[in-house]
């Protein structure tokens, strides 16, 4: 069993996750495509789906030695829709490839509709300690307005369930400021979340994806999401995330201590991961790759004997420095202020941000002090000129 004594905006924590190593696996199949989704996604070719697990499983042995891994995350997509022994057959091929550290976290995207208790004891007789659930919403007329299959019911059922069958660690996905959504049902949809025992959260704002279903909507006249309206259900949740005793840990994430998923701070604190499956990305070595996105190249090119990688970028010098600033100022923890974090500081935006708190620096660290402003200081980091050293 993984427990950090640490609470989650620790920044030991946050430094120690940089030197983890992780692996993702990207599962495209969906039941159908959200209105608002541009992942790398399928609907309808559920046909596929065991043909993708043993590609899958190809590509991982013609993966360079790696690892041990801390943190395993499987994402989507609807990761679920391989069902345990699909799922547990990728997770062992892991394992017996890279080995696990003791006490790793091995973590799942699923959807409430898909959630059964003979899915939860397989997948924890598999190896799966982390559930994190596609929840969105327990309004059900915000549920209709996002293309969503399931019940509010479906979540609080899932969620006991998934207790009940051994799972550590449960997080629910929020979607908040949806035109169809109000003051009072984002208020309800958060209290019912904290409600159903959950030790994580995770609030994300609807976007507008260029290329789906919603944007082609608002282009014909319906109504998007209001920004300013999205900045005050943002505050809304902080405020009852830090009510029920969870720790924002991230711009968007909160935890109970112990709870922080492993594989996202691995990410923030610019860990190595291997990526698998179509449209995954990885970092390794300082180089980020990613794989084809469609998956009908994907199985073509791994059946072949081909690993399907279809881009690499090569992150150094100022480059790195930058991104290594971005990643970890998304932390409450922050970063290490270092070369780049000093000429922030020093710099006319920088100074900006400071005098309006948005910026601040605390010992060797610099902190974004108010994440619904994170994205200024990101936009500092990369305008900043720095030597490419
Ligand atoms: S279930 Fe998730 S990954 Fe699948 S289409 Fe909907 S939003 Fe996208």
């Amino acid at each position: 069993m993984r427990t950090d004594p640490l609470r989650p905006d620790d920044p030991v924590l946050a430094d120690r996750a940089a030197g983890w190593r992780g692996a993702y696996v990207h599962i495209p199949f969906c039941r159908r495509v959200c209105p608002y989704c541009d992942f790398a996604v399928v609907a309808g070719r559920d046909d596929l789906r065991d043909r993708y697990v043993e590609a899958v499983v190809a590509e991982i042995a013609m993966a360079e030695p790696f690892g041990p891994l801390q943190a395993v995350a499987f994402g989507g997509g609807t990761p679920s829709r391989l069902g345990a022994s699909g799922l547990g057959r990728i997770l062992e091929a892991l394992a017996n490839r890279f080995g696990l550290v003791g006490g790793s976290e091995v973590s799942l995207e699923a959807n409430p509709e898909d959630w059964t208790p003979a899915l939860a004891g397989g997948l924890v007789a598999a190896g799966f300690t982390r559930l994190s659930l596609g929840a969105q919403s327990f309004d059900p007329v915000v549920l209709g307005d996002l293309g969503r299959l399931h019940r509010p019911a479906d979540i609080g059922r899932a969620v006991g369930e998934a207790r009940r069958a051994g799972f550590e660690r449960i997080n629910l996905d929020l979607i908040l400021g949806s035109p169809a959504e109000s003051d009072a049902s984002w208020d309800r949809t958060l209290a019912a979340a904290l409600d159903c025992g959950v030790d994580h959260l995770s609030t994300y704002a609807l976007t507008v994806e260029r290329g789906t279903a919603l944007s082609r909507a608002i282009r014909a006249g319906a109504p998007g999401p209001d920004p300013d309206v999205q900045a005050d259900r943002y505050e809304r949740a902080l405020a009852a995330a830090a009510g029920a005793g969870l720790v924002r840990y991230e711009t968007s994430n909160h935890a109970v201590p112990g709870a922080a998923c492993a594989y996202n701070l691995l990410t923030w604190g610019g860990g190595e991961y291997e990526a698998f499956g179509t449209a995954a990305h990885g970092h390794r070595d300082g180089v980020r790759y990613w794989n084809v996105r469609r998956i009908d190249r994907y199985l073509e090119r791994v059946e072949a004997g081909r690993r399907p990688e279809s881009g690499r970028e090569v992150i150094v010098g100022a480059d790195r420095e930058r991104e290594r600033l971005v990643l970890g100022l998304r932390r409450a923890a922050g970063v290490i202020a270092g070369s780049g974090g000093r000429a922030l500081l020093a710099s006319p935006d920088g100074r900006r941000l400071v005098e309006a708190g948005v910026l601040a620096a605390r010992g060797d660290r610099l902190v974004v002090a108010r994440p619904l402003l994170g994205d200024e200081a990101a936009r500092a980091v990369l305008a900043l000129p720095l030597p490419d050293c």
